[in-house]
């Protein structure tokens, strides 16, 4: 009897080490979460399928200038053109990027936008640290609401909607094309606002993103405003403008040339 106690108590203090260990690592993904449209996947469902593995081509060019009719939000030499927190952000100028401090805060661009297309480049911290969402995360969160995820994918298990790329919680990318920690990465994105009338959505935001020079979404309609753990949906109608923030989620991502021009109503003129 005492021996089979000796033995439940070893196996409990066992067992408890294992949890102890897995507790220091983040999370793949989540079941106790709702359902995403179609009902087949949860939203961060650990078991949806990975995005497959695309290696993306070879740099032709280590920046891509912004064009004659670009906004410059950041020329890598200062950030007058965001807001922190409390105001001027406090990130790092550092040879020609911006690197987060971490728990400093989000950075939004102080002008808002509506239709446009951004550029921006990317890199995540060259030393590995952390797991799944806790590894190089960042985000570019359009008018605030909605994000195209930036993380570490390099060889970084997490849920298929958590991916670099991916529309977060609610799309994944149709393609894993991280490029290794530490090395520079380009973001295009093409979004298109939502909009109302009489306060009844009539057009969801559609977003098109291409990583590294591979399309991950095309036009792809938005489920809602970005939410962690649960499903995405419109909140208050709004103008249908809004600032472009880069996400402090207190990892020291870097980014650098960073420039967008707006579509719709400016260009048809
Ligand atoms: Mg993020």
């Amino acid at each position: 009897m005492k021996q089979h106690t000796l033995l439940a108590v070893l196996l409990a203090a066992s067992a408890a080490a294992l949890s102890n260990a897995r507790a220091g690592e983040a999370p793949v993904g989540y079941t106790d979460t709702p359902m995403l449209p179609g009902g087949k996947w949860h939203v961060h469902d650990p078991d949806r399928p990975q995005p497959r593995l695309v290696k993306p081509g070879a740099k032709f060019s280590d920046l891509a200038p912004a064009p004659s009719d670009a906004i410059v939000l950041f020329d890598g030499t200062n950030l007058d053109k965001w807001n922190g927190p409390k105001g001027k952000p406090t990130w790092k100028i550092e040879d020609g990027f911006a690197e987060v401090t971490p728990k400093s805060g989000s950075i939004n661009t102080k002008d808002e936008f509506g239709d446009f297309q951004l550029h921006l480049e990317f890199a995540t911290p060259a030393e590995v640290k952390g797991d799944s969402q806790e590894r190089g995360n960042s985000g570019v969160i359009i008018h605030g609401r909605y994000e195209v995820q930036v993380l570490d994918s390099y060889q970084n298990r997490t849920y298929a909607d958590g991916t670099v790329g991916g529309l977060y919680g609610q799309f994944p990318p149709r393609a894993n094309v991280a490029r290794k920690p530490g090395e520079w990465q380009t973001y295009d994105i093409i979004f298109e606002a939502p909009q109302w009338e009489e306060g009844k959505l009539v057009k969801p935001a559609q977003v098109t993103v291409i990583l590294n020079g591979v399309v991950l979404h095309h036009k792809q309609a938005l489920l809602g405003y970005v939410v962690h753990h649960d499903l995405a949906k419109y909140g208050r109608p709004y103008s249908g403008k809004g600032p472009i923030q880069l996400q402090d989620h207190n990892n020291p991502m870097r980014f650098r040339n960073i420039w967008i021009r707006p579509l719709g109503e400016y260009d048809q003129q």
